[in-house]
């Protein structure tokens, strides 16, 4: 069995802020995700997640180690041909949807595609394709003023897969949306992951981050992997957590997950329970140890 090379590969990464003293955002990341892999990184507020998505979306730099982009060393580029790269290879899509109102939805798509310059003859089917792809074909000439949080995202979504980026980069796409609304973006999601797109997905939601094929904790900027499971698309149980020999339960979301998804000696919770380290993070962070 051949084993694709990694679209994303972070290697020791650091990321610090100012000097005195520094801000550690990010220590020591090192990471593989492999094409059509849909990664979730979860961690409280102030951990890194959006310093870790700006490096992955070439947006920033490391300050120490390296990060390879689809086999290239992102470290020597010039910023131009980091720009190139990422309108190329990145979509993006935010808790907010940064729609413009004044312009209709398929503009909004077609948008992105300008200012990548990319190939003006096809765009606006293409606008519509992506548009058919969220299921929003029907609502093209609409404001966006006229859409629900929902729709708004779907647009969204179908300008960042515009121009059929290799990797999504999804930073809380739910975190304005109800619950119902936030797992229909989710099995979007899942379908495009389905339909072999990598996703890299932020959020301090562990129900949201259930929803990855594998999940990663991100705590005082401190990355590490914290489960790999076969399937996606819906939240994950514990018969998906078959190459794990052991599992247990958290005491706070109530889920079995496998051992490697807990501290080794937990020290989150009362003492006598067990948080899972999605479900350590939010506790800390409620408790003001973030
Ligand atoms: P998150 O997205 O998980 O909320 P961030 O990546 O934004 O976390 O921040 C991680 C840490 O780095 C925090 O302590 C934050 O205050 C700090 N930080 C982020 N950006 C800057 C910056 N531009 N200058 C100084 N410190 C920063």
């Amino acid at each position: 069995m051949t084993v694709d090379a990694p679209i994303v590969e972070l290697d020791v990464v650091d990321r610090t802020y100012g000097e005195d003293p520094p801000v550690h955002a990010l220590r020591e990341a090192t990471l593989a995700i492999a094409p059509g892999e849909w990664l979730a990184v979860v961690g409280p507020s102030g951990s890194g997640k959006s310093t870790l998505l700006n490096i992955l979306g070439l947006l920033d730099r490391p300050t120490a180690g390296r990060y390879r982009l689809a086999g290239a060393d992102t470290g020597p580029l010039t910023d131009r041909e980091r720009a190139g790269l990422r309108s190329r290879m990145i979509g993006f899509v935010f808790q907010s949807f940064h729609l413009m109102t004044h312009r209709p939805v398929i503009e909004n798509v077609m948008l992105a595609d300008i200012y990548r310059k990319g190939s003006r003859r096809d765009r606006h089917e293409r606008a519509r394709a992506a548009l058919e792809r969220v299921r929003l074909d029907n609502r093209a000439m609409y404001s966006p003023s006229r859409l629900s949080g929902g729709e708004r995202q779907r647009v969204a979504i179908a300008r960042a897969i515009l121009g059929r980026p290799q990797l999504l980069l999804c930073d809380e796409p739910t975190g304005n949306l109800d619950s119902a609304t936030g797992n229909a973006i989710l099995e979007l999601f899942g379908e495009m992951h389905r339909d072999g797109l990598t996703i890299v997905m932020i959020t301090h939601d562990p129900a949201v981050a259930q929803w990855a094929q594998r999940q990663a904790s991100i705590i005082d900027g401190q990355l590490e992997l914290i489960s790999r499971v076969p399937h996606s698309g819906r939240p994950s149980t514990a018969d998906e957590f078959v190459d794990d020999m052991q599992s247990k339960i958290c005491s706070r979301c109530g889920l079995e997950k496998p051992m490697s998804a807990f501290y080794r000696r937990a020290r989150s919770g009362d003492g006598r329970q067990s948080y899972c380290i999605p479900c350590s993070a939010i506790y800390k962070a409620q408790r003001g140890h973030a």
